[in-house]
């Protein structure tokens, strides 16, 4: 079932939704953005139609209403501690396929990872229904396509907005009320075919490829490129890295509570171990970690897709202009050069 809303019919279904969902969406925050007059986009609870940015893509991405940059996740006095609580009223996520796709990711790391089920992760995930946004094609930096992320089934509710509404396209029946007398239209969601760019990630099952492309001289670029201030994974759809920070309140220590705040495997210091000893201590050694982890680790350790969507935030958000997908192509270039090299040396 399809229907076809203006602004003030799609405003009259918002307030209804509203009495059941919280209902989130990318919004404008003008002036917030990195420089002096312009705006962030970024995911918020949304009250009127006019809230909702549909025209261009997020600076950050969905996962952030699920998985905050931080939050509290329990309170402790001397002796005893009590987990934070959330609203526990369902929540209507609007998201582009990519976003949708992220989050089956993001499931596998906390929720399905070894029989470990992140209780935070998942009582937030457990509230949240998908109202697809159907995708225009994104901007320069998306490549979806490329990962097979620019489909999905998982969604209640299909949206296509234009300045003058929003056609609606009901896949889950328990919706349809929300739209009682409104114009029907018979509505199907479109998805991307095609990005501009493309990207390739090589094929890096050969151990013997991957210690050579552990050393090679691609990633020493980075250790001048890359200033390691991690806007890189803190845009990422998928990056679920966190450290936790304990907030104290007043003089007495043993009384606050202990905040899970993102981390970034780009930063110094993120695998400092005991001794000052560091596994990756150069900007170049920790973007082939991230490029990896991205483009081979992930698909390698649970047999799926990759652990990037292509929603190309990462190349958006980087000050030094790094861009993610001219990185993997390099990186495939450098892996040609490997093979040849091996071949012609016979091994
Ligand atoms: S690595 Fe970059 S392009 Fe891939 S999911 Fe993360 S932010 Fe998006
Ligand atoms: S790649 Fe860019 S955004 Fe990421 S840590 Fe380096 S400079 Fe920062």
């Amino acid at each position: 079932m399809g229907y076809s809303l203006n602004i003030t019919q799609a405003d009259a279904v918002l307030e209804k939704l509203r009495k059941d969902y919280r209902v989130f969406a990318p919004r404008r925050f003008p002036k917030q953005g990195r420089y002096s007059d312009t705006d962030i986009v970024r995911y918020a609870e949304v009250e009127r139609f006019s809230d909702i940015v549909w025209d261009v893509k997020s600076d950050y991405p969905a996962k952030e209403v699920l998985t905050p940059i931080q939050q509290t996740i329990f309170y402790f006095t001397e002796d005893e501690y009590r987990a934070s609580k959330v609203a526990a009223k369902p929540i209507l996520l609007l998201a582009r396929p990519c976003d949708i796709n992220a989050q089956k990711i993001q499931a596998r790391i906390y929720a399905g990872n070894g029989g470990y089920d992140d209780f935070y992760y998942t009582r937030m995930r457990e509230l949240v229904t998908f109202a697809l946004m159907e995708c225009g094609g994104g901007d320069d930096t998306c490549f979806c396509v490329s990962m097979g992320t620019n489909r999905t089934d998982d969604y209640a509710i299909a949206l296509r907005f234009s300045p003058e509404g929003v056609v609606v396209g009901v896949e889950d029946e328990s919706f349809a009320p929300y739209f009682d007398g409104m114009p029907q239209e018979d509505y199907t969601p479109a998805f991307v075919e095609e990005n501009e760019l493309k990207v390739t990630p090589p094929d890096l099952s050969d151990i013997e490829v991957r210690k050579a492309l552990k050393k090679h001289p691609m990633w020493k670029e980075f250790d001048s490129r890359c200033i390691s201030c991690g806007s890189c994974t803190v845009a990422c759809s998928t990056c679920t890295c966190f450290t936790t920070r304990d907030v104290i309140y007043g003089d007495n220590p043993e009384v606050g509570e202990r905040r899970r705040v993102s981390a970034s495997c780009q930063i110094e210091g993120f695998d400092q171990m005991a001794g000052q000893r560091e596994l990756r201590s150069t900007p170049g050694d920790r973007m082939r970690f991230k490029v990896l982890h991205k483009f081979y680790d992930y698909k390698a350790r649970f047999k799926e897709s990759h652990m990037c969507v292509g929603c190309g935030r990462c190349t958006n958000r980087c000050p030094e202009f790094i861009s993610i997908s001219a990185t993997v192509n390099k990186m495939n270039a450098a892996v040609e050069e490997i093979k040849a090299d091996m071949a012609r040396k016979g091994v």
